[in-house]
């Protein structure tokens, strides 16, 4: 890689989909990267592709994140690397099936990819971001993170969680120069549908968005500085709102001495 004004870019799941889109969006802007994934083959054509269009530099690196053995050397780079400046966490899956039709180790398997590969992932890099006092995490959530009825409910709870961490960290790397982002984006046209056993052409047209008009979104949302990214929604207001009802939650989430409504009436047993 060759030392550039934007450093480079590691993106989880580059191989197709929103990663592979934010990879060619990226290097447009001036990010070297680093792509990581299964499929090798996917890997270096679109390596090869990128840095012919873009003269960018472009580095490949086949890794299962399930697997312990993978996601070492992965947080390694992410550790001393001092020329990342950006980690995209986007490898994940999904299911359409819900509970009953669907079988426990293949959830613990989602849950290995979605949530500690992640996981593991932003703990290697953001210590070493804050310790440039630069750098950003972007986290590919899902609308389902707040529509958990929608898909399955452990996929949800896995976007559910990015949601959380993504917020606790915006919170805890205030002031320390690291941005986070997180993106909410509803169904896009990419291959996760097929992999989740409801094919695109199931879904209802209005609700499928182009992925490179998602990605371009969402890197806009990152331009405007928003913390959280919902590619569809027409107002931010109705995202503002939401936390609002949040944030005033927050101060009655744990007293001394359980509500009114919760303490013995009298003739009640
Ligand atoms: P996709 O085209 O299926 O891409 C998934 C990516 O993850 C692929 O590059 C895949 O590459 C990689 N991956 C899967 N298992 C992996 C593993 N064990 N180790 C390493 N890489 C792995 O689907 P996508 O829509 O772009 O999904 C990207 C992210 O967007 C996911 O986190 C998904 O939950 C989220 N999302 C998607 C939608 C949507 O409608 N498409 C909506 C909301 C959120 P290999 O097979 O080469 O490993």
């Amino acid at each position: 890689m060759t030392l550039n004004r934007n450093g480079a870019a590691l993106i989880t799941g580059a191989s197709s989909g929103i990663g592979a889109a934010y990879a060619e969006r990226l290097a447009r802007r001036g990010y070297d990267l680093t792509l990581v994934a299964r499929n090798r083959r996917r890997l270096d054509a679109l390596a090869c592709r990128i840095s012919d269009e873009t003269g960018r530099a472009v580095e490949v690196l086949e890794a299962d994140l399930t697997k312990k053995e993978d996601l070492a050397p992965i947080e390694t780079i992410l550790m001393q690397d001092t020329r990342l400046t950006m980690l995209v966490n986007n490898a994940g899956v999904g299911t359409a099936a819900p509970l009953l039709q669907s079988d426990v180790d293949t959830m613990e398997k989602m849950i290995g990819l979605n949530i500690v590969a992640a996981t593991r992932l932003t703990y290697a890099a953001v210590p070493a971001f804050v310790a440039r006092g630069n750098g950003a995490l972007i986290n590919i959530s899902s609308s389902v993170a707040i529509s958990p009825e929608a898909l399955n409910g452990v996929y949800g709870g896995t976007k559910a969680f990015l949601l959380a961490l993504s917020q606790s960290l915006h919170h805890e790397l205030a002031g320390t120069g690291v941005r986070v982002q997180v993106v909410l984006p509803g169904a896009a046209t990419t291959e996760f549908w097929d992999i989740a056993g409801m094919p695109l052409r199931d879904l209802p047209a209005g609700l499928v968005m182009p992925v490179g008009e998602m990605v371009d979104a969402a890197l806009t949302g990152l331009d405007l500085g928003e913390f959280a990214t919902i590619p569809s929604l027409p107002d931010i207001a109705d995202w503002d709102a939401f936390e609002a009802a949040r944030r005033k939650l927050m101060p009655h989430l744990s007293h001394a001495h359980s509500a009114a409504r919760y303490r013995a009436r009298p003739g009640s047993p």
